[in-house]
């Protein structure tokens, strides 16, 4: 309990002092993770269904906490855009990520793609589509080859100048993919406004395909009308060879999950993996 005044008194029980602490050493911790090199990206592999090959990877930002351990960006992602550090730190993970992706180029593969998560934050920043050309020039990569993950709620509810930023990168030739699609308020009629070359299934629909559920059906369709409306599809969260084959039987162009790889340090991937088809 704790003393406010005015003959007040605020009661709080462990498990909420416990959170509170967990958030404020989030918070301070955060702060020097990037100088003291504390983020690392882990790099997930994507496959293309028709022909089974490597399509590219998603790069997955992991903290390392020196008292807390590994720490899941679900918790410290939505700190960092609150208190704004989600710019430097997204910066650090696209320059990165090219980097890595660059490497994988020397071996001659031009064909790969790398997926950045943005955060809406990010995309509010007027100074964010500068950065990323810079970045891109800075390894002299194809705009192709960059493929930025925008969620749903950076387009819906926010100002015009995320809008505007996701046409100039799309109109510059990076890829945007909307990500998370189906998790929330997913609306067919916004999709269609958005710039968008391709939509990743979020994997809460995806876990369910393989039964006879509304999922299965809803998946079937969304796949149905995204390639008449000209636009890919990722799906997210595959984890079973049912679900591998529904998806392919349906049209659905890319997969990702835990059947066909795991998020990877960039130390095990190899060039043998790298030319490689599904798993
Ligand atoms: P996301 O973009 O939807 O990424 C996919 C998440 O699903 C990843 O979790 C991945 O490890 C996990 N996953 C992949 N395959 C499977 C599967 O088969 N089954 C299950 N159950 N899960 C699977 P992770 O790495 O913990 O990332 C969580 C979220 O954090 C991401 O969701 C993304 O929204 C955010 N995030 C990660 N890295 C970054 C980043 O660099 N910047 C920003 N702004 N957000 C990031």
């Amino acid at each position: 309990a704790k003393e406010i005044g005015g003959n007040r008194t605020v009661f709080y029980n462990t498990e909420d002092t416990d959170r509170m602490n967990r958030r404020i050493a989030i918070e301070m911790g955060l702060r020097p993770a990037l100088f003291l090199r504390q983020f690392h990206l882990s790099y997930q592999p994507i496959y293309r269904l028709s022909d089974g090959r490597l399509k590219g990877f998603e790069a997955l930002i992991r903290w390392q906490h020196p008292e807390l351990g590994l720490i899941s960006p679900n918790e410290f992602i939505p700190i960092a855009e609150y208190n704004g550090l989600i710019n430097p730190i997204g910066e650090w993970v696209l320059r990165e990520a090219c980097k890595m992706l660059k490497g994988m180029t020397t071996y001659g593969l031009n064909e790969l793609t790398m997926s950045v998560n943005i955060s809406p934050v990010q995309l509010q920043d007027a100074s964010f589509v500068q950065t990323v050309w810079n970045i891109l020039q800075e390894f002299g990569m194809s705009r192709q080859s960059l493929e930025l993950d925008i969620t749903e709620h950076s387009t819906m509810h926010s100002s015009k100048l995320s809008i505007t930023a996701i046409t100039q990168l799309r109109a510059g030739g990076v890829r945007i993919a909307l990500d998370g699609f189906g998790a929330g308020f997913s609306s067919l009629h916004h999709l269609m406004d958005l710039p968008v070359h391709c939509l990743k299934l979020d994997k809460s629909y995806i876990r369910r395909i393989d039964l006879q559920s509304a999922e299965r059906h809803v998946v079937e369709a969304i796949i149905g009308l995204m390639r008449k409306l000209g636009l890919e599809v990722v799906a997210e969260g595959v984890e079973y060879k049912e679900q591998y084959e529904l998806l392919q039987k349906w049209g659905c162009h890319y997969v990702q999950g835990y059947l066909l790889g795991m998020p990877l340090d960039p130390t095990v991937i190899d060039m043998s993996m790298l030319a490689s088809c599904v798993p």
